[in-house]
């Protein structure tokens, strides 16, 4: 079986959403100043690198990211090559050849090509699922959809595409590198940290195949 990491690597200069906290790691002792043990600390919002949002993210009254069904987060899933598509809306979804069948997709798009080419300031214009595409991911009754920048919304419309996949129970993973990834079927296994009533949790993503 082959297995592709998927997730951001983390470190200080993993750009971050403008406004949240960058990543910090800190030694919080070292075996080379007399310690017994190298430990660290780590600080940094949830919705940080590879992520997935919870209900509440969007939802006051929503669920938290440790209620999410792990039977969505590991499965069949399809990779969509988007390279070349600036908005991902209803259109551009009729219009892509998905397969029948579909539970779970990631879509590629040149977001993926930032992170191949290690960019480290955060890109206001990368491509996303406007309105329009939520709403037709929703009636195709998808259920966990994944993207290869910071939000699954454009920059400056957060609200309508996250608000409508998560009161209908789609699970969104965020900050995907997709670049060495072509179109097709895979296993996905996405496994967001537990914490508990928290609206998002990093995550380590992996695509198997055989
Ligand atoms: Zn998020």
């Amino acid at each position: 079986m082959r297995i592709v990491d998927i997730s951001l690597p983390i470190s200080p200069s993993l750009p971050v959403w403008p406004g949240d906290p960058p990543v910090r790691i800190e030694k919080l002792s070292l075996i080379s100043e007399g310690a017994d043990a190298n430990v660290s600390q780590i600080s940094c919002g949830v919705h940080m690198g590879t992520h997935v949002d919870a209900p509440s993210h969007f939802i006051d009254s929503g669920l938290g990211v440790e209620t999410l069904a792990l039977e969505v987060l590991v499965g069949p899933t399809y990779v969509l090559d988007l390279i070349g598509v600036d908005v991902i809306d209803a259109g551009t979804l009729r219009e892509a050849a998905i397969p029948d069948g579909v539970e779970r997709i990631l879509f590629k798009t040149r977001n993926s090509m930032y992170w191949a080419g290690g960019i480290q300031t955060f890109q206001e214009d990368f491509v996303a699922v406007d309105l329009s595409g939520a709403e037709w991911l929703v009636e195709k009754k998808i259920k966990l959809v994944g993207v290869d920048y910071l939000s699954v919304a454009p920059f400056d419309a957060g609200v309508p595409t996250h608000q409508t996949l998560l009161r209908h129970g789609v699970v969104i993973v965020e900050g995907l590198d997709l670049s060495s990834i072509e179109a097709g079927w895979y296993d996905l296994a996405c496994l967001p940290l537990k914490i508990i009533a928290s609206d998002g949790a990093p995550a380590r993503a992996v695509l198997m195949s055989e």
